[in-house]
């Protein structure tokens, strides 16, 4: 099973997912591929690649989906982790954007996947982006795709408001229920 989070840039996608981890030690990171350079302290949520390396995954097919999520930052999801998923009865979590989360749920199926669509106010997701150290241009470009994630969240199975992290994990657990976590 893999739980997919998704939502606005700053919305705290990440921490939801360190909570997780560490509340259920069995549960797996999905680990993608992306050209966006390694945040410090960062949890070792993908593989980094140059510009070069990525279109040449793309050439060899290595990917389902891939998305030029902010400017010119590549993302990718591993074809073979993906198969992996179906094969297995360990649970999974990976945030993903809205078109690959899109993607990837029509793909795994109702039995394999659950979407959970986070949100906060803008003026929270602003100052969650200046206090990860974003540069002004850089919230300009996430924020740029607030309307049109918004747009989509009638697509995923569960929306829920993180405005405070334990209380998000908690509706989590009950949105897509603990055996799923663990
Ligand atoms: P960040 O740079 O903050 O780690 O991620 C930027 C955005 O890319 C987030 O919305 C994140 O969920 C999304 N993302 C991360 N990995 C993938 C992936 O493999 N495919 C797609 N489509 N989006 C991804």
């Amino acid at each position: 099973m893999l739980t997919i989070i998704i939502g606005p840039s700053g919305v705290g996608k990440n921490s939801v997912i360190d909570v997780l981890m560490k509340k259920y030690p069995n549960l797996q990171y999905l680990k993608a591929v992306t050209t966006r350079a390694k945040r410090e302290g960062e949890r070792d949520a993908y593989i980094h690649v140059s510009k070069k390396e990525f279109e040449k995954m793309i050439k060899d097919d290595v990917f389902f989906e891939y998305e030029n999520v902010h400017a010119d930052l590549m993302y990718g999801t591993i074809r073979s982790a993906l198969e992996q998923i179906k094969a297995t009865k360990r649970n999974y979590i990976k945030d993903l954007d809205v078109n690959g989360a899109i993607k990837v749920q029509n793909y795994l199926g109702k039995k394999n996947c659950k979407t959970v669509f986070l949100d906060a106010p803008n003026s929270v997701l602003y100052q969650r982006l200046k206090d990860r150290g974003e540069s002004e241009e850089m919230i300009k470009v996430r924020m740029s795709r607030y309307e049109m994630e918004r747009k989509c969240v009638d697509k995923f199975d569960f929306y829920i408001e993180n405005i405070d992290l334990k209380d998000t994990v908690k509706q989590i657990e009950k949105a897509v229920g603990v055996k799923n976590l663990k």
